[in-house]
């Protein structure tokens, strides 16, 4: 398979160079150039979440250097689980947080890992990767590079918008992934990130690559717990499963929707953003209008600029026809508030405020059907909301723990361009 820019100005490459390269050249978001279908039959026997991504995963795979190791890749990648667990009320909750920094991206980013760091043992040259994060993904991606020979992660988050927890994993990982705490917002830390990656001069002294949701090899692997939870539901049920999915970048969210369109029995995508709107917004069919980013409760997607939305336009090249394929809500602080509370009152089931959006999206919809919402992160990731609005204390997940109790540090720097080159190129 080859893969193309969603801008159609860059020449088709490989899988493994689309992931090196994480932006096509052209600025656009790398594609498959044709996307595959597959039967049901193509999972008849398998069960578990790394058979289900193989077979998945296969067809994107085929003739690449990487093809004969994606069984390796996938066993690497994904060693933990993603348990679907019922509330009272019928609504499945897919929880996505028992990787190693108890959020969803670590699937993405362990992955990229794997397939990345067999990449680099064929080159020479370090390799930094860089990534903007609103708090999950810079720990999630420095996790799972940190120690890797040859490849340094400088990460960078907006200083005072993630959580004290998210801050302390943030700079706790140290060697080969240092941190930046930035005088601004994630746009501000994402555009100066998009500038680095577009900069020819500086790639030619410091050859870069990204890790954010924009990278292919985070983006097709978080396909596959969608299809283990439908293929679950769907082999005892015969029906389709829906899903809610927290959204920010819309990385998340496009894996389910890409899933769908291979052939895996999903249903409907409801969208759920917090108080940036940008997406709700066109689906109630406004102009799309990128925005400054809001800081909500719901950190991890302050997004403004969904950058995956260039992708979603090129599945449904329709603007009319994308319109009436989702529904998407926006929801308040408030509301990720109460709903903290009363999913803790109905079902005794903490969650994090990004589920809460979810959840919240889901019921104020009361929609037919059978579905599950996706449960981004631990709670205990976001202590100082969850806490108080329970009346109990949690315990983070052990290997949260484990870096909590790590020393934590990240150097402070201005929203400026020049400022990142010194430190990419002194480091
Ligand atoms: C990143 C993140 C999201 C948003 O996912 P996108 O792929 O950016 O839409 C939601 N919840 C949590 C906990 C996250 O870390």
């Amino acid at each position: 398979m080859r893969f193309v820019s969603t801008r159609g100005h860059a020449a088709a490459v490989s899988l493994s160079e689309a992931i090196a390269a994480g932006l096509a050249p052209d600025g656009g978001l790398y594609v498959p150039d044709a996307i595959p279908s597959l039967p049901l039959a193509a999972f008849d026997g398998k069960d578990s979440l790394q058979d289900i991504s193989v077979a998945l995963l296969q067809p994107f795979f085929e003739g690449d250097v990487l093809a004969g190791e994606l069984d390796a890749i996938c066993a690497q990648a994904f060693d933990f689980p993603a348990p679907v667990r019922d509330l009272d009320d019928g609504t499945g909750v897919l929880e996505l947080f028992h990787g190693p920094t108890a959020a969803f991206k670590d699937f993405g980013a362990r992955f990229l890992a794997a397939c990345m760091s067999r990449l680099r043992s064929k080159a020479t040259k370090p390799l930094t990767i860089i990534v903007a994060t609103s708090g999950d993904t810079g720990a999630a991606v420095g996790g799972a590079f940190h120690g890797i020979a040859g490849v340094r992660v400088v990460i960078l988050y907006p200083d005072g918008r993630v959580s004290p927890r998210q801050a302390h994993q943030l700079g706790a990982f140290g060697d080969n992934v240092p941190a930046l705490r930035v005088a601004g917002s994630f746009d501000d830390c994402q555009a100066l990130v998009k500038r680095a990656l577009n900069d020819a001069e500086l790639q030619a002294r410091v050859p870069l690559s990204s890790a954010n949701s924009i990278s292919l090899g985070r983006l097709l692997p978080q396909m596959s717990y969608y299809a283990k939870a439908a293929l679950d539901h769907w082999r005892r049920h015969e029906e389709k499963l829906n899903f809610a999915i927290p959204t920010g970048n819309l990385g998340n969210a496009l894996a389910c929707i890409l899933a769908r369109r291979i052939g895996l029995p999903i249903g409907e995508v409801l969208l759920a953003t917090n108080a940036n709107a940008v997406l709700p917004e066109f689906f109630d069919g406004g102009p799309y209008t990128p925005q400054p980013s809001l800081a909500t409760l719901a950190n991890a997607m302050d997004v403004g600029a969904p950058s995956n939305f260039e992708r979603l336009r090129w599945l449904y090249p329709d603007e009319d026809a994308l319109r009436e394929s989702f529904r998407a809500i926006s929801v308040s602080d408030a509301a990720i508030r109460d709903t903290i509370g009363d999913v803790w009152e109905r079902h005794a089931v903490a969650v994090c405020p990004h589920t809460a959006t979810a959840i919240w999206a889901l019921d104020s919809l009361a929609l037919d059907g059978s579905w599950a919402v996706a449960a981004t992160a631990h709670p205990a990731k976001f202590e100082s909301i969850v806490e108080p609005l329970i009346g109990q204390s949690l315990t983070p997940p052990p290997a949260l723990a484990r870096l909590l109790a790590r020393p934590s540090h990240a150097d402070a720097m201005a929203a400026d361009y020049e400022a990142f080159v010194a430190v990419l190129a002194g480091g």
